[in-house]
């Protein structure tokens, strides 16, 4: 049995999130909240019901696009589009950073960066206004995808 003392700070974040928009926080919307904090993975929302279904049986997807569409709409976690396979990915992480996705793979990784935060800072200045998240997404092969590609050729 999960309890409350096994939540991490950062998914705290996100049930507070939940809880102020006035959701009810039921075992499923904890759980959704744990996975996002704890996965470094940036899954969609088939993959957070498929990974949490065994243990929560009467999970629904209903219940997790709506607790996504839910943290999305109040800045405490990002949806980053499709990554090449037509399924929006969810981002738990609002530090300033850069996401790779590999267009072949589907893989998407954080990469924190200086500049990033520079350039919020400099946007904040000049704009006035205060930013509660950006979307920043770079396009390409993962290493592991070049190296195929490689190997295949020189097969080929
Ligand atoms: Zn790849």
């Amino acid at each position: 049995m999960l309890t409350d003392a096994r939540t991490s700070p950062s998914a705290e974040r996100l049930v507070r999130a939940l809880r102020q928009a006035g959701l009810r926080l039921t075992p499923q919307r904890l759980a959704i909240c744990r996975y996002l904090a704890e996965t470094p993975s940036h899954p969609t929302a088939q993959e957070i019901y498929r990974a949490l279904k065994p243990e929560y049986p009467s999970l629904s997807l209903a219940t997790v696009y709506n607790a996504l569409e839910t943290l999305v709409s109040l800045g405490a976690i990002y949806a980053l589009g499709d990554a090449g396979d037509d399924a929006t990915h969810y981002d738990a992480n609002t530090e300033p950073h850069l996401n790779l996705v590999c267009v072949r793979c589907h893989r998407i990784v954080d990469l924190p960066h200086q500049a990033i935060t520079q350039l919020e800072q400099e946007a904040e200045a000049q704009s006035g206004y205060r930013i509660l998240g950006a979307r920043l997404v770079y396009y390409g092969l993962c290493p592991d995808c070049q190296r195929q590609a490689a190997s295949a050729t020189n097969a080929g």
